[in-house]
C-alpha cells in the first residue's frame, strides 16, 4: 500500500499550516508530506472571511479571547507563533498585513485570495503536496501508523484548480493510503458546504478522542418570532450593549459593539460574540435572558434620572420621541419604542406617568429579546466544542490518547471571539502540530 510520512486531513487554515512546517521541518523532501482534502475548491473559509477580504489575525491576541477547552493550555500554543510571527510569515511572502481601528488585520489588498495564494505558495515550497478532492471515510490504527480510506472516487481527483499547488499523483490515484502520522485538520462544523461537516469529530472518536458532550453554532445570528416587533426595525444598526442575564438578574456575559436587526432577528458583531454565551447558558437555564441596552452609555438607572430631569417644568414642551433621539436613537427605534410603550404621538415627557417612564426605560436600556434560537451551522463562523484539549499534548498537539495522530484548528475545543482571533488558533495549531510531527518524522 501507497506510504506517507505525514498525512493531514483537511487543508483548511489549519491543516495547510501544519503541512507548511512539516515540508519546512522536513526540509523540504517531495512526497514525504500531503494534505487531503475533500473539497472541490480549496480555502473556502479563508475566501470568504471577513466579508472576502479575510480577517488574518489581531493586533492582540490573548486567550481571554477564546471560550472552550482551558484557556492555560489555549495560551501555551497561541504564544508558540503570536501575531508577530503571523505578520512576518506574510511579509515573507510578499503580502503586508493593515490593522483597522478596531485592531483586527487585513491584508492591504483587502482581498482573501492574496491570503490564500500566500499559504498555496509556501506548501509548495514546503514540498507539502496537497490532493483535493480526496475526502477520507474513516482512518484505522494499523500497528503504529494508519491506513486512510477515501470516500470520493478517484477518478475525481486531480482538480487543483490553483497555480502554486504541488500535487501528489500517486496519492490522487489510490483509495486507500497508509501514513505513518496523521495531522487531523478537519474543522468544525460550521458552513457545511465547504467540507467542514464534523466528519472530523467522527474520525476523532473512532481513534479514542471524545467529543465535548456540547458542540453547538458560534458566531453565529440569533432568531426571535418573525412576528415580534423588533423585526419590523430590520436594516438598522446601531452601536449597542448585549448581555446574557440569568432569570434572577446576575450578569454572565455582555459586549459592546454594533448590533443589526434583521428579518429574522439580531446580528452584528455584539451578537455573533454573544452568541456562543447565550447558548452556553440557555442549555443549562432555559430561563436565561439575553438582554440589549440601546444605549450602551447608560443605565436603566441614569436613563431614568435623566429622563425625570427632562420632564421637569409645566411648560416643556419636549415630546419623548425627541427625547429618545437627542439621548442618541434613529428616528425609527424612537418611534417604535413610543408605541411600544404605548405612548401616543407626541406625547410629552413632562407628562408621563411613572409606569410610562419606567417601561420606556426598560425597552430602551434593558430590553429582554425573546430569542427562539440561533441560524444554525449554515451561518455560524465557528463550532463551539469538539475534541478536549486535554486529550492532546499542547506542547506537540499530539493526541494522549493515540499516538502519531496530531490534531490542530477547529475541530478542537476552541472557539475565539470574531476578529481574527480564530484564524490565530489555526495558525498557532497548526504550526505546533506542523514543526512536531516533521520534526519526530525526521528523527524516525
Ligand atoms: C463565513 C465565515 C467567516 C469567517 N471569518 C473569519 C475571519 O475573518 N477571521 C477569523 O479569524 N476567522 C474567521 N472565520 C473562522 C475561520 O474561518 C475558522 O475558524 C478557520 O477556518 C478554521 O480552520 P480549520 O483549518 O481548523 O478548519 P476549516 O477552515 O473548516 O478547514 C477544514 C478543512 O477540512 C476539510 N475536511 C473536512 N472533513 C474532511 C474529510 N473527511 N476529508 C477530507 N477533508 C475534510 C474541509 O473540506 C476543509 O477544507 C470565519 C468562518 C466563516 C464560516
Amino acid at each position: 500500500m501507497l506510504q506517507r510520512d505525514i498525512v493531514i486531513i483537511g487543508a483548511g487554515a489549519a491543516g495547510l499550516f501544519a503541512g507548511i512546517w512539516c515540508g519546512r521541518t522536513l526540509g523540504a523532501q517531495p512526497r514525504r508530506v500531503v494534505c487531503l482534502d475533500g473539497a472541490k475548491k480549496l480555502g473556502a473559509k479563508i475566501l470568504v472571511a471577513g466579508g472576502g477580504r479575510c480577517n488574518v489575525t489581531h493586533h492582540i491576541v490573548d486567550e481571554q479571547q477564546y471560550a472552550g477547552s482551558s484557556r492555560n493550555a489555549i495560551k501555551k500554543v497561541l504564544r508558540r507563533f503570536d501575531v508577530d510571527q503571523t505578520i512576518a510569515f506574510f511579509r515573507e511572502r510578499g503580502v503586508e498585513l493593515k490593522r483597522e481601528e478596531t485592531g483586527k488585520l487585513f491584508p492591504t489588498t483587502d482581498d482573501g485570495r492574496t491570503i490564500l495564494d500566500a499559504i498555496l505558495g509556501s506548501t509548495r515550497h514546503a514540498k507539502a503536496a496537497i490532493v483535493h478532492p480526496w475526502r477520507v471515510a474513516s482512518v484505522c490504527r494499523d500497528g503504529d501508523g494508519f491506513i486512510i480510506t477515501r470516500d470520493t472516487p478517484a477518478a475525481l481527483a486531480g482538480e487543483a484548480g490553483f497555480v502554486g499547488i504541488d500535487t501528489d499523483d500517486e496519492v490522487a490515484a489510490v483509495s486507500e493510503l497508509r501514513a505513518a502520522r496523521v495531522i487531523l485538520a478537519t474543522g468544525g462544523k460550521s458552513l457545511p458546504r465547504t467540507g467542514s461537516d464534523g466528519l472530523g469529530h467522527e474520525i476523532a472518536k473512532a481513534l479514542g478522542h471524545t467529543i465535548t458532550s456540547r458542540v453547538f453554532p458560534s458566531l453565529v445570528p440569533l432568531t426571535i418570532d418573525p412576528t415580534h416587533w423588533l423585526t419590523k426595525l430590520s436594516g438598522l444598526t446601531l452601536n449597542s450593549t448585549v448581555e446574557v442575564r440569568t432569570q434572577a438578574g446576575k450578569k454572565l456575559r455582555s459586549f459592546t459593539n454594533s448590533t443589526l436587526i434583521t428579518h429574522f432577528g439580531l446580528s452584528g458583531p455584539s451578537i455573533l460574540d454573544i452568541s456562543r454565551y447565550f447558548t452556553d447558558a440557555y442549555l443549562d437555564d432555559a430561563t436565561t435572558q439575553l438582554v440589549l441596552n440601546w444605549l450602551p452609555n447608560h443605565t436603566p438607572q441614569s436613563l431614568d434620572a435623566l429622563l425625570i430631569d427632562a420632564s421637569r417644568g409645566s411648560t416643556n414642551k419636549l415630546t419623548t420621541k425627541r427625547w429618545l433621539t437627542e439621548a442618541g436613537l434613529p428616528e425609527r427605534l424612537a418611534e417604535v419604542l413610543c408605541i411600544q410603550a404605548a405612548l401616543i404621538p407626541g406625547s410629552l415627557v413632562r407628562e408621563l406617568t411613572r409606569d410610562q417612564r419606567r417601561t420606556l426605560v426598560d425597552l430602551t436600556a434593558q430590553l429582554r429579546v425573546p430569542i427562539t434560537g440561533d441560524r444554525g451551522y449554515t451561518y455560524a463562523e465557528v463550532t463551539a466544542g469538539g475534541v478536549p484539549l486535554a486529550e492532546v499534548d499542547v506542547a506537540t498537539m499530539q493526541s494522549r490518547v493515540c499516538p502519531n495522530l496530531y490534531l490542530c484548528g477547529e475541530v478542537l475545543d476552541v472557539d475565539g471571539r470574531i476578529g481574527g482571533f480564530n484564524f490565530q488558533w489555526a495558525w498557532a495549531s497548526g504550526y505546533v502540530a506542523g514543526i512536531s510531527s516533521g520534526a519526530t518524522a525526521h528523527n524516525a
